[in-house]
């Protein structure tokens, strides 16, 4: 297990639509799955790189895999608690018609904050990382961090998704000017 290096925008894989993953592939046995070895790596660095959730692009692969998890902590106590979910080749089935809007950050664009509005409930299609079939209903955090991440499959960043660049910001600016009077919508490095 390693931490893998982040593409960070300009890299062209982010831009590009990645390549489902094959899934006997990812499930072959024996301890050399390159597969296998990249999910463990992907979730070493979206740890290390203190992310909520990686999208394999982001580490210069074009493949359709995402991690997501998030632990509740003192600095951002109004999120829900995200348990450690692989999701290989996911796909979005069914959006919400009302929205929510939240403040999201993003490996690849390390120190921006933008304010993105996104369907607020999601069902997402994917396997797990044993191949089984996996259908999520997600609401609010998860379903931002799931649409945010499976955007990066699609050659989309969360740049792409604002209607208003005002509201774009740098992390240290968003803190000092932001954050008090919309204390509800914190983001993390998605
Ligand atoms: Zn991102």
């Amino acid at each position: 297990m390693s931490v893998l290096n982040i593409a960070r925008l300009g890299h062209p894989i982010l831009r590009e639509i990645a390549k489902p993953v094959d899934l006997e592939a990812l499930t072959a046995p024996g301890d050399n799955n390159e597969l296998q070895q990249l999910i463990d790596d992907m979730i070493d660095t979206m740890r290390d790189e203190g992310g909520v959730g990686i999208a394999a692009p982001q580490v210069a692969r074009s493949l359709q895999i995402v991690i997501v998890e998030y632990q509740q902590n003192e600095r951002y106590p109004s999120q829900d608690d995200i348990p450690l979910t692989v999701y290989v080749n996911p796909v979005i089935t069914h959006s919400g018609k009302e929205t929510a809007s939240f403040w999201e950050g993003c490996l690849s664009l390390k120190d921006l904050r933008g304010l993105v509005t996104r369907p607020r409930e999601v069902t997402v299609e994917a396997y797990s990382r044993d191949g089984k079939k996996m259908v999520v209903e997600a609401k609010g955090f998860l379903a931002v961090v799931l649409q945010h991440e499976i955007d990066h499959l699609l050659g989309k960043v969360f740049l792409d998704r604002m209607t208003d660049l005002t509201q774009l910001a740098w992390a240290e600016e968003w803190q000092t000017y932001w954050t008090e009077k919309d204390s509800a919508q914190n983001p993390e490095a998605i």
